[in-house]
């Protein structure tokens, strides 16, 4: 096996990927270690029946920065595909994000002016009641009080309970900062320039970036350190997309995440929804969330695929999704963050390696930093 690697880059996620493609383009040799049986990290995309099914969540690309859009076309062509979710409330469908299509098919409202009036009514009578300097105790009031009762019953309840597996009544008002509202008949639930779905999947846009590195697959770094490490150059550094406690042993304790649950089956039927993302709104429905993925790419297959999402609680040893960012949280990655800070020859990046929510934009602008730093 070839030795003196300048780079031993620890997941082959997309972080990961970016990394080893500049790398190699300068003329350094690299070494991917992934855990998975499979490159992409998570957005890996498996091929079921020509369909590409989105393993780990649906994941669509979207971006307002210019240069991370035409970094990113190197390594595949996007369509068209544009994210406009819709709402399943017992059986009522409503289009998402709360727009002027939704407020029509709440109240028959027609002009925007119709439906500012019919919020600001429900966001007066509530501070009536309420009282109307009282700042809203929990999320309910604060989602009542920023969009008033029927969307708050409809469109948020439900959902939110069903994510956070409590009531919203038992939840904190900070959750919910703004709630977007449009004036306009408009579904596009992203306000980005840019946005579509690899042609083809993730996957082989992943690919395209890691041709001609050196990938194992199905290997844990963390369990085998000493016989990666002896394959190291002296020199070379070590680019760790791992979670950061891992690294550490979870001597500090261990960094809390949400997770996501899903069931994916395929349905012998062409066309399950008519949406590639149908949020369930109720409270009754154990679901969030169904993704059908062949709406992702226009797919035209005799069958088709779905997923459902469910919320879960998150225990030691499960996949983490989301990091949580509570205080209790933050100020333990600030301990191990310090500790990492000290680890000369080694790089923490991604969403793992540095316990940070980041939609894939934001990962590819951070790896395309590091290397701008590294080189
Ligand atoms: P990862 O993809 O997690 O890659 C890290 C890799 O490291 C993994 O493959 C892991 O197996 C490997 N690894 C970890 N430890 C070890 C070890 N000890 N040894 C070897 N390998 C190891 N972003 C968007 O822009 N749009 C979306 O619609 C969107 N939807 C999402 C939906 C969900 C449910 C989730 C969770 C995220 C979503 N994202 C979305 C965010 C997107 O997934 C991330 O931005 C991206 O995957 C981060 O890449 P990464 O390389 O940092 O991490």
């Amino acid at each position: 096996m070839q030795k003196n690697y300048d780079y031993l880059i620890i997941g082959a996620g997309l972080y990961g990927a970016i990394f080893a493609h500049e790398a190699k383009k300068r003329g350094k040799t690299c070494l991917v270690v992934e855990k998975r049986n499979h490159i992409g990290g998570n957005v890996y995309t498996e091929n079921t029946s020509g369909i590409n099914v989105h393993k780990y969540g649906a994941h669509i690309f979207h971006t307002s920065n210019k240069a991370v859009w035409e970094y990113i076309q190197q390594f595949t062509e996007f369509n068209r595909y544009t994210n406009a979710p819709v709402a399943n409330y017992k059986g009522e469908i409503y289009n998402l994000p709360f727009n002027m299509n939704t407020f029509n098919k709440m109240w028959g409202v027609i002009t925007p002016q119709q439906a500012y009036e019919k919020i600001e009514e429900q966001r007066r009578q509530y501070k009536k009641e309420k009282g109307l300097n009282q700042e809203p105790q929990n999320l309910e009031e604060q989602a009542i009080s920023l969009v008033g009762y029927d969307i708050y019953e409809k469109l948020i309840k439900g959902y939110t309970e069903k994510q956070w597996g409590r009531a919203c009544k038992d939840l904190p008002a900070f959750i919910i900062k703004r709630l977007p509202v449009r004036y306009t008949y408009d579904n596009n639930y992203f306000n980005d320039l840019y946005q579509g779905i690899p042609i083809g999947g993730y996957t082989a846009m992943v690919e395209r970036m890691l041709e001609g590195t050196k990938i194992r697959l199905g290997v844990d770094y963390l369990k085998n350190r000493e016989v990666f490490n002896a394959l190291l150059d002296k020199a070379g550094k070590i680019i760790y997309t791992g979670p950061i406690d891992a690294w550490f042993d979870y001597t500090l304790g261990e960094l809390e995440y949400r997770s996501v649950r899903f069931e994916t089956e395929e349905l012998p039927v062409e066309n399950y929804q008519g949406n590639a993302v149908v949020n369930y709104t109720d409270r009754q429905t154990p679901y969030t969330r169904i993704i059908e993925h062949k709406h992702f790419e226009f797919g035209t297959q005799k069958t088709t695929v779905i997923s459902k999402e469910y919320s879960a609680a998150w225990k030691p040893g499960d996949e983490p999704y989301y990091p949580v960012n509570d205080e209790k949280n933050q100020k333990l990655y600030r301990q191990y963050l310090e500790l990492a800070q000290k680890e000369q020859q080694v790089i923490f990046g991604g969403r793992l390696g540095e316990y940070k929510y980041y939609d894939m934009d934001k990962v590819i602008e951070s790896a395309l930093n590091v290397v701008k730093r590294e080189f």
